[in-house]
């Protein structure tokens, strides 16, 4: 009870309100949650975009099996991008650049998202049909909304760049 501020209550045998105890829990949780997603460099582009504690509206969203995957992955920053597997091996970040590109950037998941040169194209498919509100947005804003609001265009995306690249990589090495 005192972890949720509710001494009073043993003490003085009151009944408690179990919604009260709920959301008092929730607030913990959500305040934990915050910490511990600051302590973790790996999910700093997590701590990006996921800034409340709530059940993802993808999880709920029919997608495609690959699909829901690379999206975990980019939402975690697990994606086997440069800087993942950079980290991997001990590269320093500003060795992580990507090779897809010749714009000299840490391949990242910002990069990989609304940057790279290389997915055009396919970046192309991802914003047609989007507002021009949305369009005009600066690219960290536009990670956000993708994300967010465009879960499945995004995830379809990431998965043909995913493809692209690998292709790309194994035709150059
Ligand atoms: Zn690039």
């Amino acid at each position: 009870m005192s972890l949720v501020g509710m001494d009073d209550n043993f003490q003085q045998m009151l009944k408690c309100d179990v919604n009260s105890v709920r959301n008092n829990l929730m607030d913990i949780c959500a305040t934990q949650w915050h910490t511990n997603l600051s302590n973790f460099p790996k999910l700093r582009t997590y701590g990006t975009f996921k800034s409340t504690y709530s059940t993802e509206t993808y999880i709920k969203l029919n997608l495609k099996r690959r699909e829901r995957s690379v999206l975990a992955q980019f939402r975690c920053g697990i994606l086997p991008l440069r800087l993942e597997t950079g980290r991997f091996v001990g590269e320093p970040e500003y060795q992580q650049i990507c090779r897809m590109c010749d714009s000299g950037n840490v391949e990242n998941e910002l990069h990989f998202l609304v940057e790279c040169q290389f997915y055009n194209g396919l970046r192309n498919q991802l914003f047609s049909g989007l507002s021009v509100t949305v369009l005009n947005l600066n690219n960290s804003e536009k990670l956000n909304i993708l994300l967010s609001e465009y879960s499945r265009k995004t995830a379809r995306y990431l998965e043909q760049s995913l493809t692209k690249r690998r292709q790309h990589l194994y035709l150059n090495n």
